[in-house]
């Protein structure tokens, strides 16, 4: 098996596809018996080893939908398995749609708070805050439930759990009304826009921005709430733009830079060149997600938002000086902080920083002078995301991590749901 970026290949001893919760504490049950590991894979979205196993794989695609929905409350419990543009779809059959998405749809939902997958917006927590109750499997085979009300520690143990408390069942979420977003894409100077940033992250409801290495040039996204009017029907012009040129046209530009790495930076500047600006309204679960064809390997650091403008200021510093064979955009959103054990958003308001390269090509002395630059503000990794954390990094950056060790390890004593590479990240023996 492969993630989705091809950097991280497994074989597994066995896949199984359960399709009811009992099928699921029967896989756990089993492999309890043979003493066989168990790992979970969503869509292998994730950029690390963390769906990685020699032993047992489970795959929730056979357990899909919607199982209960309260439509007084704006609630919603899931199939742990259910990918985000199948709920997306569900959810609005019902009038509601989740709070906030990221830039793709097609991860599951368990894989997504599971690693705190965030998208942007100054007053909108990782899509992990909208989960307000959680079933699962654990390490022992036995049934667990918990939410806000309920076991509370452990519910803000479960809420980013990377699959070590065990296997995700039911997730129940906060939903909102369904809502149409106006989403506006410019080019813009990003010397013009950086003293900006702020306000434009306090004034839409979200925002983000693409940066295009050695140029002055940003990608500007912007969305907010509109009440009237109809969605826009699809249009060609925008179809060329969001689904052609970022796509097949990307994918040409990505090879010509593999190819000739002298032409990295006259690949940036063409590519900053061909942004288009587009203008749409439509419902959210239609707008928050792109395609993306052409496939990277993505570093991405949460800092304090504090910390945002003199750590991009270095950023570029560190990118126009040293001239990387690099033509990816880098990437700016932020997130309200939380109270989740690991989440990257622990008790702060966060900005996030995303850099990528093209799949085929060499990333380490990129991310390493990135990562570096994270590091020294306080960076802590999204955990889907490339990062060479070790051990006591992990319980350095988390002030709420023995607590979630604690957690762990009583919901799995025998260690059913780790790997190799989880008991070095969080040095488990
Ligand atoms: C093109 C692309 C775009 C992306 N955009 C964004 C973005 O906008 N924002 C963002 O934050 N991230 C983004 N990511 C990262 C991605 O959203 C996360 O890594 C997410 O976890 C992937 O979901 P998945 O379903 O593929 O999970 P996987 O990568 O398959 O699994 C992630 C983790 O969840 C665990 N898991 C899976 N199923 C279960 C279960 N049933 N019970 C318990 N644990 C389980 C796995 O064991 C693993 O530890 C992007 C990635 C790609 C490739």
């Amino acid at each position: 098996m492969k993630n989705w970026a091809g950097n991280i290949e497994w074989t597994p001893t066995a896949i199984e596809y359960p399709a009811s919760e009992e099928a699921i504490q029967q896989v756990v049950l089993k492999a309890i018996n043979d003493r066989q590991k168990i790992r979970m894979i969503g869509t292998g979205h994730s950029f690390t080893a963390i769906c990685a196993t020699n032993e047992v794989m489970v795959s929730l695609d056979q357990y899909q939908g919607l199982i209960s929905v309260d439509r007084e409350k704006y609630t919603a419990t899931v199939k742990a398995g259910t990918k985000l543009n199948l709920l997306g779809d569900l959810l609005f059959e019902q009038g509601m749609a989740m709070e906030n998405l990221g830039d793709v749809d097609v991860q599951s939902i368990a894989g997504t708070i599971s690693t705190g997958t965030h998208g942007t917006g100054q007053e909108l927590g990782t899509i992990s805050t909208q989960v307000i109750a959680l079933r699962w499997i654990n390490g022992k085979g036995e049934m667990v439930e918990c939410s806000a009300e309920k076991n509370h520690s452990l519910f803000k143990a479960a809420q980013v759990s990377l699959g070590l408390l065990g296997i995700l069942t039911e997730v129940t979420l906060q939903c909102v009304p369904a809502y149409k977003l106006l989403v506006q894409n410019r080019k813009e100077s990003i010397e013009k826009l950086l003293p900006e940033v702020k306000a434009r992250h306090a004034n839409n409801r979200n925002f983000e921005f693409y940066w295009m290495p050695y140029t002055d040039l940003a990608w500007t996204k912007t969305s907010n709430i509109v009440e009237l009017g109809e969605p826009d029907k699809d249009n060609f012009f925008n179809y060329w733009s969001e689904y052609v040129l970022e796509n097949y046209g990307f994918k040409l530009l990505c090879e010509w830079a593999h190819l000739f790495p002298s032409q990295n930076e006259r690949i940036s500047k063409i590519s900053a060149a061909a942004i288009t600006e587009v203008k749409k309204v439509h419902y959210s679960h239609k707008v928050y997600a792109t395609q993306r064809l052409v496939r990277f390997k993505e570093m991405e650091y949460n800092i304090p938002v504090e910390a945002f403008d003199e750590v991009w200021k270095e950023l570029m510093k560190i990118v126009n000086s040293r001239k990387y064979n690099i033509h990816f955009p880098i990437e700016n959103r932020v997130v309200k902080g939380d109270d989740i054990l690991l989440s990257p958003a622990y008790q702060r308001d966060s900005a996030y920083i995303a850099c990528h390269v093209y799949n085929k090509k060499d990333h380490h002395a990129y991310f390493k002078a990135l990562e570096d630059l994270f590091r020294a503000y306080g960076g802590r990794p999204h955990w889907g995301k490339m990062n060479n954390l070790t051990a006591k990094d992990v319980a350095d950056l988390y002030p709420a991590f023995s607590s979630f060790a604690t957690h762990r390890a009583d919901q799995d004593p025998d260690g059913v749901f780790l790997s190799p590479y989880f008991q070095k990240l969080f040095g488990i023996n």
